[in-house]
C-alpha cells in the first residue's frame, strides 16, 4: 500500500471539533497487531483502538465475511426481525448464562441501557425515587447519565447538573458499601466494571465480587457490570466476573465485541431480562446485520482460534515481562491486571509516555495520569509482548530517572 502523506491539521485549521488532544499521527492501515501511518511508519499495536480491535487488523477470517455483509445488507430496521440479531444473542445467552440481550451501537449507550432498567426494575416495585450504587474511579461513559454515574470529577466539570440518584463508594470495601446504603429502602441496583478500564486498571476483588452478589440477593438489587472494556475475553474468561464464579443481571458490553465495528449489548438475567415492554427503549442503529455480523464473527473466530487462552497465556507472558524488566523500581508502584489487560502504575504522572513510545514505534495509552495501560489485540504473540516490553521498559527507566523518581 502506498504511503500518502497527508499533514496532520492544528486544531485551528481543523473542521474536527477539538475534542480530543490528539498526537500528531494519523493511521492507514494495519495487519495483526502491527499499523502503519500517512509516512509509512510502523507501530506495534498495545492500545488495539481502546481495547477494540479484538482480532488485531485486516484479519483475515473477519475481512470477507464483513465484506459479505456489507453485500448483502448493512442496515434494515427494528421494525422487522434481524436474524443475526437472535445468532448473536444466544451465543451471548450461552457464554455468559444469562437469558436476553438488547443491541445497540456504544458502551455508553449499553449502560444508559442499564440504568433505565435499573430505575424500571424499581419503579415496578413502587420505587419512585430509584437510586444505583457507583464507585470511585468508574467510567461508564460520555452521556448525561453515564457521566453522572462515572467517578472522576473531570468527566463531570462543566455538565451540571448531574443526574440525581447515584450513591458512590469505594472499592473493594464491602463495609463502606453497608454503610452508604443502610436503611435506604430506595437502592435498586450496584453498578461497576469488574476490571476498572479508564479509572487506572483496578480489578474488583473476587470476594468482593461474590459479597456482593450476595448482598444484592439479600435486597433485591440488581447486579449490574460493566464489562464493555474488561469482557469480550480480554482476561482471558469471556467475561472478567466469572473469574469469581458469579453471575449479573445485568452486563453491558461494547468495544472488543465487533472487533472494530460500532456495537454494543446488554445482556440480562432472569431479574432483568424482562422489565423492558415494547415501546420502553430503542435506538436506530442497535442490532443492524452489520454489527451484528461483526459480533457473530468475532465471537467464531476466538473460539476457532483459542483466543481465550491466548489471551490468558500472553497476557501473564507480558504481566511478568513487565514485572522482571520494571517490577523492582521505585518509581513503579504496581504492575497489575489480569489477561490482555494490563496497567502499569507509576509513582509520578506519566501522560507524555504516550507519544514517546509512539515515536518509538508502539502505541498504549495512559489512564488516571500515572498508569500505563496495555490493551492490545487479543492476537497478539508471545514475541510480539516480548517487543513491547523491550521499547516500553527503557521509556519508564528514561522517564523515572527525569523526574527523579527512579
Ligand atoms: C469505554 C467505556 C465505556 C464507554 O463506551 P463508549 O463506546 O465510548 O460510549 C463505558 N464503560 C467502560 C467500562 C468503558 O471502558
Amino acid at each position: 500500500m502506498s504511503a500518502v502523506s497527508t499533514p496532520s491539521p492544528t486544531p485551528s485549521s481543523s473542521h474536527v471539533m477539538h475534542t480530543y488532544g490528539r498526537l500528531p499521527i494519523a493511521l492507514t492501515h494495519g495487519q495483526g497487531c502491527r499499523v502503519w501511518d500517512t509516512t509509512g511508519k510502523g507501530y506495534l499495536d498495545a492500545l488495539g483502538g481502546i481495547a477494540v480491535n479484538t482480532l488485531g487488523h485486516a484479519h483475515p477470517k473477519l475481512v470477507p465475511a464483513l465484506c459479505d455483509q456489507v453485500g448483502k445488507m448493512i442496515h434494515s430496521s427494528n421494525y422487522y426481525h434481524v436474524p443475526l440479531q437472535e445468532e448473536l444473542a444466544a451465543k451471548l445467552v450461552q457464554l455468559s448464562g444469562m437469558e436476553n440481550v438488547f443491541f445497540c451501537s456504544t458502551g455508553l449507550e449499553a449502560n444508559e441501557a442499564a440504568l433505565k432498567l435499573a430505575r424500571k426494575f424499581g419503579q415496578d416495585k413502587g420505587i419512585t425515587h430509584p437510586e444505583v450504587v457507583v464507585y470511585e474511579k468508574a467510567f461508564h461513559g460520555r452521556s448525561i447519565a453515564t457521566l453522572s454515574a462515572t467517578g472522576n470529577p473531570k468527566v463531570h466539570a462543566g455538565f451540571g447538573p448531574l443526574v440525581e440518584g447515584f450513591i458512590r463508594v469505594p472499592l473493594n470495601d464491602v463495609a463502606a458499601l453497608e454503610k452508604a446504603t443502610a436503611g435506604n429502602p430506595n437502592v435498586v441496583a450496584v453498578f461497576f466494571e469488574a476490571i476498572q478500564g479508564e479509572g487506572g486498571v483496578n480489578p474488583m476483588d473476587a470476594d468482593y465480587l461474590r459479597q456482593v452478589r450476595a448482598l444484592c440477593d439479600q435486597h433485591d438489587w440488581l447486579l449490574m457490570i460493566d464489562e464493555v472494556q474488561c469482557g469480550m475475553g480480554r482476561t482471558g474468561k469471556w467475561f472478567a466476573h466469572q473469574w469469581a464464579g458469579i453471575l449479573p443481571d445485568v452486563m453491558p458490553l461494547a468495544k472488543g465485541l465487533g472487533s472494530g465495528v460500532p456495537i454494543g449489548a446488554v445482556v440480562a438475567g432472569p431479574k432483568a431480562a424482562h422489565i423492558f415492554k415494547p415501546g420502553n427503549h430503542g435506538t436506530t442503529f442497535g442490532g443492524n446485520p452489520l454489527a451484528m455480523r461483526a459480533g457473530v464473527e468475532t465471537i467464531r473466530i476466538m473460539e476457532e482460534e483459542g483466543i481465550l487462552d491466548n489471551a490468558a497465556k500472553v497476557g501473564e507472558h507480558l504481566r511478568a515481562a513487565l514485572v522482571r524488566e520494571l517490577g523492582g523500581l521505585k518509581g513503579v508502584k504496581d504492575i497489575r491486571g489480569m489477561g490482555l489487560m494490563i496497567g502499569v502504575d507509576l509513582t509520578v504522572p506519566c501522560s507524555e509516555l504516550m507519544s514517546r513510545a509512539a515515536d518509538a514505534g508502539l502505541l498504549l495509552s495512559v489512564t488516571a495520569e500515572s498508569v500505563i495501560r496495555l490493551v492490545p489485540p487479543l492476537i497478539m504473540s508471545a514475541a510480539e509482548a516480548d517487543e513491547v516490553v523491550a521499547i516500553l521498559a527503557p521509556l519508564v527507566k528514561q522517564l523515572l530517572a527525569e523526574k527523579g523518581a527512579a
